[in-house]
């Protein structure tokens, strides 16, 4: 019989229970109030092409009743976080201009998102290791592992978007790293202690600035330890082109 992927990590309660891989909140921020959403590269999907997919279906039964509750607070945040980020860019004048974050809850939803994925077989052919469920479940990350953010590049193309793409070791198949972009934003999620961190980008950085012309946005993380470093983005204009790597799909 199929388990929550959590058995053994705390108690269990509840029969199975839809556990939407990607936040739901986030999926309805994307959609814009509508019930379908495009989505493509899951393991079910033809390759390079975006399907008009209904958000409800987007969910597995891979947690238990206890263990999903527990863990919905990272999908609250998790919206309120896209939502900001997106807003930045397109709404400026309907957001706050500092939003405060924790950075570990942040770090701990890439994780939700990435164990959902490959618990859901929504992925194939990567694994992770059971260290990555003692972090979901409130286990302190190891030193370098985590968050990192990268420089923007020059002509960064900002969309209304969640992508995900994996590092994954060829031998072990274990996952190694992840680049995520929330809102065009690029986040990339280190599992393992880097030969060079800063190749990565700023690892668990104070935040990002948006210099927008009617002012400035701040989205800041809180960690245990302080950190001063923060991105900077500049904006530039807007574009009808999406991202380069949307080039070649249907
Ligand atoms: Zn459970």
């Amino acid at each position: 019989m199929k388990k929550c992927f959590l058995d053994g990590y705390g108690e269990c309660d509840g029969k199975l229970t839809g556990e939407h891989y990607i936040s739901r909140t986030v999926l309805e921020s994307i959609s814009k109030g509508k019930m379908k959403i495009p989505i493509g590269g899951l393991s079910w999907q033809p390759e390079s092409t975006l399907q008009e997919i209904g958000i409800g279906s987007l969910e597995s039964n891979i947690l238990c009743y206890k263990h999903n509750s527990g863990l919905s607070p990272l999908d609250a945040l998790a919206g309120q976080f896209y939502r900001y980020l997106d807003g930045v860019d397109k709404n400026p004048a309907d957001v706050e201009d500092h939003f405060q974050v924790d950075g570990e809850s942040i770090e701990r939803w890439f994780l939700k998102v990435l164990c959902g994925l490959v618990k859901s077989s929504s992925i194939r052919g990567c694994s992770f290791k059971d260290e990555w469920l003692q972090i979901l479940t409130g286990k302190d990350w190891p030193e370098l592992w985590g968050l990192y953010v990268p420089a923007p590049t020059d002509s960064q193309i900002l969309n209304n978007e969640f992508y995900v793409e994996l590092k994954v070791n060829p031998e072990t198949n274990e996952i190694l790293a992840a680049d995520f972009r929330v809102a065009g934003v690029p986040f990339v999620m280190v599992f393992g202690t880097p030969g060079s961190p800063n190749s990565f980008g700023e690892y668990r950085p104070r935040g990002l600035i948006f210099e927008l012309p009617l002012g400035e946005k701040r989205l800041e993380f809180i960690w245990k330890q302080e950190s001063e470093r923060a991105i900077i983005y500049k904006k530039v204009g807007t574009t009808k082109e999406s991202h380069p790597q949307h080039r070649g799909w249907k």
